[in-house]
C-alpha cells in the first residue's frame, strides 16, 4: 500500500514540480536577457572582430588578395608568405585529371594558409557557370540562356544545388555565378551567361540559383555563390564586352539592380564589379554604385570582388576607396596590388577603416561558409561527379529549355519507327560544339569531352529507324522520311564572341555552310526539322520558311541526348523564349538591339513565346 501515491498527493508533487520547472526557465531566460541570446550572425560578427584585432596590415592585404593555383604564384608556399585570402582555378592548367587529384591540390593550398600565424583558410574559387564546368566528367546543365527558357525556378535552384555538390567535389567551395545580366544586345558575345531580357523573370530565377547554390551554406555540399558583373555589364553601347554603357541610372536602377536586390535578399555571399563603364566611369571606381547603392542601399554585407586584374586596369587605390574588398590579382597584379596598396595606406590615401570593412567581408564569409571548423574539401562526394542523378536533372533541364519557333505538316513528334532519319550537322554529334564557352576551356572546346552525350547519340537510342549520319550535308539522302539539321555557332566567351570585332568572326546569322546543309535537303522530299544551338536568337527568317519545324535548342550541355526524348514525343516542348527573337540584321545596327524596350522594332517573335505541339 506504501508503494501507492495517493491522488491529492500526486497533484501536489506535479503542482511542485510545475513550479521547479518554471522557476528554471525564467532564470535561463533571465540569464539570456542579460547578454541577448547570441544569434548565429552576431556570433559570426564577434569572431570575425576577434580575428580581425589580431591581423597586421600585410594579413590584411594578404586576405584582400586573389590568385590562381598558376603562374601568379612561384610556389605553394607564396600562399602562405603573401597570407593569400583565396585561389581560383580557371582556365589554364588543371589541378590533375581526376577529382582526388583536384582535392589533394587544393588541400595542399589550404594547408599553407593553415600554416599562417591565424590559420585563416582560404576561399577557392571557380567559374562554375553551367555545373562545374572546368573539370571533364562533370554534369554540364544548359547555359543560363537556356534555363531562362525553362522559367522553372525549382530545376534552376536543383541544378545550382548540384553544381555546388560537383564544385565541392573537385575540391572548391565558391562559384563565379550566376550571371545576372540583362543582356540589350544580341551582339554581346556573353548573352548565353544571363537568363533572359527580362528583369522579372531573371529576379525570379536568381533568387533560386542563390538558394540553391548556398543552401545551407555551412555543410561541405554547398559553396558560395556570386551575382555578376556589377552592373551594366549586359547593357554597353552596341553589345561590346567591358565598353560604354551610356543608359541613364533611373534605367539603371529600374531594369538592371533587381535582380541584385534579390540577390542581396537571398543572401548571396559575393558580387562581382563589371569591366564596362557606366556614363564614363569605370564601374569598378563607381563609389555610388558600389558603396551608396549596393552595401549601403540595398545592405549587402559580403564580397565585393574585382573581376580579371581589375585593380591596375581600373582606378587602383580609387576602385578601393569605391567599395572594392577582394583584388583578382592575376597576371602580374599580385605584387603590384600589395605593394601599392600599402603605399596608398601609408600616404593616407586609402583609410584603414575601408581596408578593415573589406577584410571583415572576406572573414563574415569565411566564417558563414563553415571554413574555420571545415576546412577541407569532402572526399565522399567525389563518386557524385556526373552521377546518374545529377545527369537526370541535367537532361530535364534540356527537355524544358527548347523552344518550338514553328510547326507544320505534323512533322512532330517524329515518329519512332520512320524508315529513315538522316541527322546533319557537325554540332548533332559533338558535345563540346554543343555546350558553348565556359565548358572545358574558356572559349569553349570544339571537340566532345567525357561523359557526355549528342543530338545524335538520342537519335539512335531512341528510334527504330535507319539513322544516318551526314554530318556535311555531302550524302545522297533525300529518300529519307526525316531530316534533322541541327546548325548554330562554334563556341565563343567573352571578348571573342562580340558581334562586330575586327575579324568578323560571329554573325547574327548562321554560316554559309550551315545555310548550305538546309538548302541540300529542303524542299527535296523528307519533313526538315532544324535545331538551333546558339548562344544567343539569330536572324533565320529563311531558314525557318524552309523548315517543317525549327527548335532553339541554345546550349545545352552534356545531356544532348535530351533533345530527341522531345523531338519524338516523350515529352512534349515546354520552353519559353527568354528573349525577343530578331527579325533582321538590320535591327542590330543602333546601339541596342531589338529587346531595346523602346518598341520601335517589331521582333519576329516576342518575349515569351513557344509552341507546344
Ligand atoms: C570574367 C568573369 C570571370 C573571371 C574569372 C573574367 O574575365 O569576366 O566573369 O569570373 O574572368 O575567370
Amino acid at each position: 500500500m506504501d508503494c501507492v501515491i495517493k491522488p491529492r498527493r500526486l497533484r501536489t508533487s506535479i503542482i511542485l514540480l510545475t513550479i521547479q520547472f518554471f522557476v528554471i526557465w525564467l532564470v535561463i531566460i533571465s540569464c539570456e536577457n542579460q547578454d541577448g541570446p547570441l544569434s548565429d550572425r552576431d556570433r559570426i560578427e564577434g569572431r570575425v572582430d576577434s580575428v580581425l584585432a589580431l591581423m597586421t596590415i600585410e594579413e590584411k592585404i594578404g586576405q584582400m588578395s586573389q590568385v590562381r593555383h598558376f603562374d601568379d604564384i612561384s610556389s605553394e608556399e607564396d600562399v602562405a608568405t603573401k597570407f593569400i585570402g583565396s585561389v581560383i582555378h580557371t582556365d589554364g592548367p588543371t589541378p590533375g585529371s581526376t577529382a582526388t587529384d583536384w582535392q589533394a591540390k587544393f588541400i595542399r593550398l589550404q594547408n599553407q594558409a593553415l600554416s599562417t600565424r591565424l590559420a585563416i583558410p582560404l576561399l577557392l574559387g571557380v567559374d562554375a557557370v553551367h555545373g562545374q564546368n572546368t573539370f571533364e566528367g562533370a554534369t554540364i546543365f544548359p547555359h543560363n540562356i537556356g534555363m531562362g527558357a525553362t522559367g522553372n525556378a525549382v530545376l534552376v535552384k536543383e541544378a545550382a544545388a548540384i553544381t555546388a555538390i560537383e564544385v565541392q567535389a573537385t575540391g572548391l567551395n565558391w562559384t563565379f555565378s550566376p550571371c545576372i545580366a540583362i543582356p540589350y544586345n544580341e551582339k554581346w558575345g556573353r548573352v548565353y551567361e544571363s537568363y533572359s531580357e527580362s528583369t522579372e523573370l531573371t529576379q525570379k530565377l536568381v533568387r533560386a540559383s542563390i538558394n540553391g547554390h548556398q543552401g545551407n551554406l555551412a555543410d561541405r555540399s554547398t559553396v558560395l555563390a556570386t551575382a555578376k558583373h556589377f552592373v551594366g555589364d549586359g547593357s554597353t553601347d552596341f553589345g561590346k564586352e567591358g565598353g560604354e554603357t551610356s543608359i541613364n541610372l533611373e534605367e539603371v536602377s529600374k531594369r538592371l539592380l533587381p535582380p541584385y536586390r534579390d540577390a542581396v535578399n537571398a543572401g548571396v555571399g559575393a558580387v562581382m564589379a563589371s569591366f564596362n563603364n557606366l556614363s564614363g566611369v569605370a564601374m569598378h571606381a563607381h563609389k555610388t554604385l558600389i558603396t551608396d547603392t549596393l552595401k549601403v542601399g540595398m545592405g549587402f554585407e559580403g564580397i565585393v570582388l574585382t573581376d580579371w586584374k581589375g585593380y591596375s586596369r581600373f582606378g587602383k587605390k580609387d576602385i578601393i576607396n569605391a567599395g572594392v574588398d577582394m583584388v583578382m590579382a592575376v597576371d602580374g597584379d599580385l605584387d603590384f596590388f600589395q605593394s601599392d596598396i600599402i603605399n596608398q595606406i601609408d600616404s593616407g590615401n586609402v583609410s584603414l577603416e575601408r581596408i578593415n570593412d573589406a577584410v571583415k567581408r572576406i572573414l563574415r564569409q569565411k566564417f558563414r561558409l563553415g571554413l574555420f571548423e571545415n576546412p577541407f574539401p569532402d572526399a565522399t562526394l567525389i563518386s557524385k561527379i556526373g552521377s546518374e542523378t545529377h545527369r537526370n536533372k541535367a537532361r530535364q533541364a534540356v527537355r524544358e529549355s527548347l523552344v518550338l519557333l514553328k510547326h507544320e505538316n505534323n512533322v512532330l513528334p517524329i515518329d519512332k519507327n520512320t524508315k529513315k532519319i538522316v541527322v546533319v550537322g557537325e554540332h548533332a554529334n559533338n558535345s563540346g560544339l554543343q555546350s558553348g564557352g565556359w565548358t572545358m576551356r574558356w572559349q569553349g572546346v570544339k571537340e566532345s569531352y567525357a561523359g557526355a552525350t549528342t543530338i545524335l547519340d538520342g537519335v539512335k537510342k531512341i528510334s527504330s529507324s535507319e539513322v544516318i549520319y551526314d554530318q556535311n550535308a555531302t550524302g545522297n539522302h533525300t529518300d529519307a522520311d526525316v531530316v534533322i539539321i541541327v546548325v548554330g555557332e562554334t563556341p565563343y566567351a567573352e571578348f571573342m564572341g562580340d558581334i562586330g570585332e575586327k575579324d568578323g568572326a560571329y554573325q547574327l546569322k548562321l554560316s554559309e555552310t550551315h545555310q548550305g546543309y538546309i538548302n541540300k535537303y529542303a524542299g527535296k522530299g523528307p519533313e526538315i526539322v532544324v535545331v538551333l544551338v546558339s548562344g544567343r536568337p539569330l536572324v533565320v527568317n529563311e531558314q525557318l520558311e524552309q523548315s517543317d519545324a525549327f527548335i532553339a535548342a541554345w546550349l545545352p550541355g552534356s545531356e544532348g541526348d535530351g533533345i530527341a526524348e522531345v523531338l519524338f514525343g516523350d515529352y512534349n516542348f515546354k520552353g519559353k523564349l527568354p528573349h525577343s527573337w530578331p527579325n533582321s540584321i538590320q535591327d542590330f545596327e543602333g546601339k541596342y538591339g531589338p529587346n531595346f524596350w523602346d518598341n520601335s522594332i517589331e521582333p519576329l517573335y516576342k518575349y515569351g513565346y513557344g509552341l507546344s505541339n
